[in-house]
This record gives C-alpha cells, structure tokens and sequence, in this order.
C-alpha cells in the first residue's frame, strides 16, 4: 500500500505455495484467479531454498507472466505472488510487489493486501533513526520494521512488526526457506489456506484454490500467523486478540461471487442482497436486469423474490477492466459506454428494474439510466444491493474522498434526480447486515455508517492518512 497524505486507493490479491516443482506457474495461475483485485501491476517472488527470485511489472496478469519464458527466471519449490491497483500518481514500477530485499540475517519477500493507517507515523519514526525507503508504499515499513526487530526468530520479528502497524492486512512473507502468512486481528481482508498434495497454499480469496485444484482447508484466522517450512505448517496467535470485524464490502462487491470468504459463499450472500432489496423495494415493472457483472447475482436474488422476469439488458465487453479502477475521471466517464451496451429488444417499451451493487459517485448509475431509456425503455427503476456509500474507507477498498462520494452530500431523492430514474431505492442498512448473517459476527461496515473500527485522529472533516498519531 502507498503512503500518501490524503487517502489509500488499493485493492491487491495475494498467493502463495511452497513446496511445489512448479511453484511460480501455479503462483501465476493464482494470481489470474485473484485478476479482479489489481488489474494495474503483478509480480512473483521464487525461492529454490537457497536464493530468492523475482519477477514483476506493470500490467495484467497474462501480460507479465503470458510468456512461458519468465518462468525460467523464478525457479523453485516455493512463490508468493502480488496483483496490484494503485494511485494514478504512483503507478510506478518500484512501488509492484512482492517487496525483496536482503537484510542481515539473509532475503525476505513481502506481498501485501489492504491498508496501514499508520504507516505514515512509523516511517517518520524509521527515517530518523536512518532509515532509507526505496517505495513509497507502506509495504516497505514492515520490511524495515522485521530489519529493525532484535528478536531471534523470523515468527517473532513479523510479530514485533505486526505489533506496530494499525489498520488492514493480508501478509504473505517467503524467506529462503519458509513461507508466512499474516492477518490482522480484525481480519478486515479475506485469506483462505489450501492443500495440493504435499504443497500449502494460501490465497486471498478461494476461487484462486479452485483454479489449481488445491482443497480448501479454512480460512486464516483473523490475528493469525502461520509459518510454513520443510517441516509442515504451525500456527501461532500472537497479539492480543480485539474483535474481528471483516470488510462487508468484499460481500456487496469486490470479492469473486465464486468466492468462499468469511465463512459464506459470496454468491449466495449477494442473492440474499437481492432477495432482501426486492422485500424493501418493490416496484411495478416489466424486467429485471443487472448491471453486469457486479449486479448480477442480486438482480437474480431480486427477480426471484419479486416474480418480475429476469433479462439481460446491458452486454458487458469481457475485455475492459472495472469501470471504477480507471485512474482519472474522464477516462471512468468514456469507460461506462466501452464497458456496457443495451440490448434494444430486451428494453424496448419496458418497465425496466436495474439492479447495481453500490453508487459511488453516480457517475455509472446516470450512465446507465439514460443508456436505457435511450434504447426504449418506458420507466428505469434503480435498486441498490447497499446502503448508501457515504464515508470513504481507510483499511483498503479504494473509495474516493467524502467530497466524491454522491450520498455523503445528496439526499436519496436529489441523487436519484441526478441520475435521472424514475425511482431510486438501496438496501437498508439492517437489510445488509441481516443478509450477510451478522449474528455471528461484525462486520466493518464504514463506508455506510462512518464507524471506523481502527481509531485515527480526526484532523479536519476527515482523516488525514499519513498524519496519524500512534493507537
Ligand atoms: P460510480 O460511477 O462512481 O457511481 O461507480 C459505481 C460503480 O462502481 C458500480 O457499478 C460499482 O459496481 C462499482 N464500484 C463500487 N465500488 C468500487 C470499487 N471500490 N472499485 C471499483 N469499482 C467499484
């Protein structure tokens, strides 16, 4: 992640093996799997047991590791591996990961999902007492932090350094001869482990496991560390513990719906978004149709609970990447039309519900409307399969600032005159918290209601990243 003064814009996929002859093509395979978490940058790091490796670049997946050739490269029995979304600004290659280095006791690598609110406040810290960074990413800290540690062991000094950082992380570490995996105690972003005949596997999410056909173990516990090496895996629950509360958003949009993540099927829960959205807002119309793909499974959930006819509409171009990870609002603005296009005979003199997962700035849902009506359409509801987007997030969902945010300063009305339906509904906040089954557990829900679960200061109307003070 990248340390800048006003808001963290990351989204990353992480992957791991040890102990597999081809450990950086299945590392490859993984990364594909986890595409839709950073579409910017990837990278591999290899180990043979005796020296580390790495490759990386900017670029999609298939465009980095596309050419068998680079395998030869990252030799191996072990990789971790990186995909990467970032800010516009620092779109450069120094800032891809895995993060390598050698330090005095040997190399280590790092790859690491989600945000460090305090990261700003430990490099400061660092910097003085001579500290030298190469990144700008907060990444880096933590490898000056296991550097910095007296501590013996390896499982003490990511320890020591876990002890510091505040706010979201998936870490996946690989030494010489050891693979770790790291996620915080609030478990803010998913990480799953699996098997491969004699090889563990770990993975942010756990359609990268079905993808190399390794069994789903369990998913790394929120706080948990596990250490894997010759010998097999150990798992340790070093810091103190606090409750756990995993990102609903994974749920209502960025995780895979194939995806097995805290302890749900996210298909199933965005059915359940669908359901649920259609018992709170139900409207007189002719079809259904979801805004693919993020609408998708909710629109399905919607239709079925509602009996209105399931169509679809709008065509997504496979081709393009999320609208939203565009870097620069004119490119988003031009994005929507390349990305969608209208069936005509599908829309023509219909009632037409349109089902999307969030509004974010309103920019897509007015896009879309008018898209629709274009092509025929009598009357475009609008349903949402979340509450309104309101605060931006700290621990790693790339959402702009308040300022951006269409419902921080818009009523549901004036944004639903924005984006020009003839209806506007979103999901209750009760209504998302009863569909992904919170009595077991909570969720960070931030971006709905401001409730921040890892403390900063307030400096201004918003947090500023980069200026916190210690918890
Ligand atoms: P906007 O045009 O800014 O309102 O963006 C809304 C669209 O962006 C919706 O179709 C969402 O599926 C998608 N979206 C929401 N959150 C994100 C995110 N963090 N990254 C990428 N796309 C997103």
């Amino acid at each position: 992640m990248e340390i800048i003064t006003h808001r963290p814009e990351e989204e990353c996929g992480i992957f791991g093996i040890f102990n597999h002859p081809e450990a950086a093509n299945l590392t490859y395979l993984g990364l594909y799997a986890l595409q839709h978490r950073g579409q910017e940058a990837c990278g591999i790091v290899s180990s043979d047991g005796t020296n580390l490796y790495s490759h990386k670049s900017m670029g999609l997946v298939a465009d980095v590791f596309g050419n068998q050739d680079v395998f030869k490269y990252i030799p191996g029995q072990a990789a971790i591996g990186h995909v990467r979304y970032s800010t516009a600004g620092e779109s450069v290659i120094k800032n891809v990961q895995p993060i390598m280095v050698n330090y005095s006791r040997g190399s280590i690598a790092v790859a690491h999902n989600g945000n460090i609110v305090n990261a700003q406040f430990i490099k400061d810290e660092l910097e003085a007492w001579g500290s030298i960074f190469q990144t700008t990413m907060d990444t880096e800290i933590i490898v000056h932090l296991l550097a910095a540690s007296k501590a013996s062991s390896l499982l003490e000094r990511i320890t020591d350094a876990m002890n510091r950082i505040k706010g979201a992380y998936c870490l996946l570490f690989l030494t010489e001869t050891r693979m770790v995996a790291a996620r915080d105690p609030h478990g803010f972003r998913p990480l799953c482990l699996g098997k491969l005949g004699g090889s563990y596997v770990v993975a942010s999410e756990s359609c990268a496991l079905d993808l190399i056909e390794a069994e789903f173990i369990r998913e790394i516990e929120p706080g948990e560390i596990i250490v894997v090496d010759k010998n097999g895996i150990n798992s340790y629950f070093p810091l103190r513990k606090v409750e756990p509360t995993p990102c609903i958003f994974e749920f209502v949009y960025f995780a895979r719906p194939d995806s097995f993540i805290f302890g749900k099927n996210v298909y199933q829960v965005r059915k359940e978004l669908g359901r649920q959205l259609a018992r709170e807002h139900r409207v007189e119309a002719d079809i259904v149709i979801p805004v693919p793909d993020s609408g998708v499974p909710a629109a399905l959930g919607y239709a079925e609970e509602s009996g209105l006819r399931f169509e679809l509409g709008l065509i997504r171009n496979h081709y393009v990447g999320r609208t939203f990870i565009e870097p620069q609002q004119s490119i988003r603005h031009f994005g929507v039309k390349i990305k969608l296009n209208p069936v005509h005979e599908t829309l023509k003199d219909k009632r037409v519900v349109i089902i999307d997962d969030s509004i974010v700035r309103g920019t897509t849902s007015r896009k879309i409307v008018k898209m629709v009506r274009n092509a025929g359409a009598k009357e475009v509801h609008v349903r949402i399969s979340s509450p309104p987007t309101s605060y931006p997030c700290y621990y790693g969902i790339d959402t702009p600032n308040r300022k951006e945010l269409i419902s921080s300063s818009h009523t549901i009305e004036e944004i639903r005159k924005y984006i020009t339906a003839d209806s506007l509904g979103y999901l209750s906040r009760e209504g998302l918290l009863n569909a992904v089954g919170s009595e077991n557990s909570s969720y960070c829900h931030a971006c709905f209601t401001g409730g921040y679960p890892v403390k900063f200061p307030m400096l201004g109307p918003e947090p500023q990243l980069g200026l916190f003070e210690k918890e």
